[in-house]
């Protein structure tokens, strides 16, 4: 049996992902700092058969890290499918851009990164197996105004996606993104609150607007980013790695 973890995985893309994954047989460890939020993920994937092991762990603290892992090793063996998915948003002018906020977001969706794979990756070069899934975003691959450190952090979750990719090339090991477009999760609906408070746009407007971002004239479901995930774990997806998955309705085309 594959053991998984999947940070952030106490709602929005984490949490689907953790079920679509348990739906499989995968065990999944998945963790997100708020207790009440993991703990009913798992339980509902255990109420329909699947194993869940819930971790409360800050992503960005190294050492709630290493515990996580050496808990999740102790309850289940060794992890052989990571999904760094756990991030923040957050925008700002550059001018005169919040220090505290940029590094929040550097240490949440890059930094995290860094050390939830490192603290990883030795389990599964010892199984000769593995599979890295970093959800990055359409923003690791395009800027936009008042996103410096998102834009920065995302496009550094691509760079250290890419290096590697070519690391563990021998080690039967694959390391590939997902670069979603706006998901209808908790964090866009925070995007739409900020929008209706800082401008005269309607809720209805806001998420209209997002959605008119995209070609499809939507915002993706986390179902959708999910299956990617699901599709990467195949024996047959073995070929990829190294890789940058747009799920965006055709906003970005490389
Ligand atoms: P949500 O805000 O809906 O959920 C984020 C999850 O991450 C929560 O469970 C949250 O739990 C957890 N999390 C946040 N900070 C930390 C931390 N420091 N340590 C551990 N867990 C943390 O986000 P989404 O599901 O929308 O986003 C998931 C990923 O997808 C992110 O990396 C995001 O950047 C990316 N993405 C999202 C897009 C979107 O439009 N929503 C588009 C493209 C990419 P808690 O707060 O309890 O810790």
């Amino acid at each position: 049996m594959q053991v998984a973890w999947i940070t952030g995985a106490g709602k929005g893309i984490g949490e689907v992902i953790a079920r679509e994954f348990a739906k499989k047989n995968i065990v999944v460890a998945l963790s997100a700092r708020t207790q009440t939020d993991i703990d009913r993920v798992a339980q509902q994937i255990r109420a329909a058969g699947g194993q869940a092991l819930p971790i409360v762990c800050d992503v960005t603290d190294p050492q709630a890290i290493e515990n996580a892992v050496l808990r999740i090793q102790a309850d289940y063996g060794p992890i052989t499918i990571l999904v760094n998915n756990a991030g923040i948003s957050g925008s700002h002018k550059f001018l005169g851009h919040d220090d505290a906020l940029w590094h929040r977001i550097l240490d949440t969706n890059l930094n995290s990164v860094y050390y939830v794979t490192k603290a990883v990756a030795p389990m599964m070069v010892a199984a000769n197996w593995g599979r890295i899934i970093n959800i990055a975003s359409i923003s690791s691959k395009v800027g936009a105004k008042y996103l410096a450190a998102y834009t920065a952090s995302k496009h550094g979750v691509l760079g250290l996606t890419r290096a590697l990719a070519m690391e563990f090339v021998s080690n039967n090991i694959t390391v590939n993104a997902i670069c979603p477009a706006y998901v209808d999760t908790p964090m866009t609906d925070n995007t739409i609150v900020n929008m209706t408070s800082r401008t005269k746009m309607s809720e209805t407007d806001a998420r209209g607007y997002l959605g008119k971002l995209s070609p499809q004239n939507r915002l993706i479901t986390s179902q959708e980013v999910a299956h990617v995930a699901l599709m990467l774990l195949d024996d047959n997806a073995r070929g990829i790695t190294g890789q940058a998955i747009n799920v965006d309705g055709g906003m970005v085309m490389f």
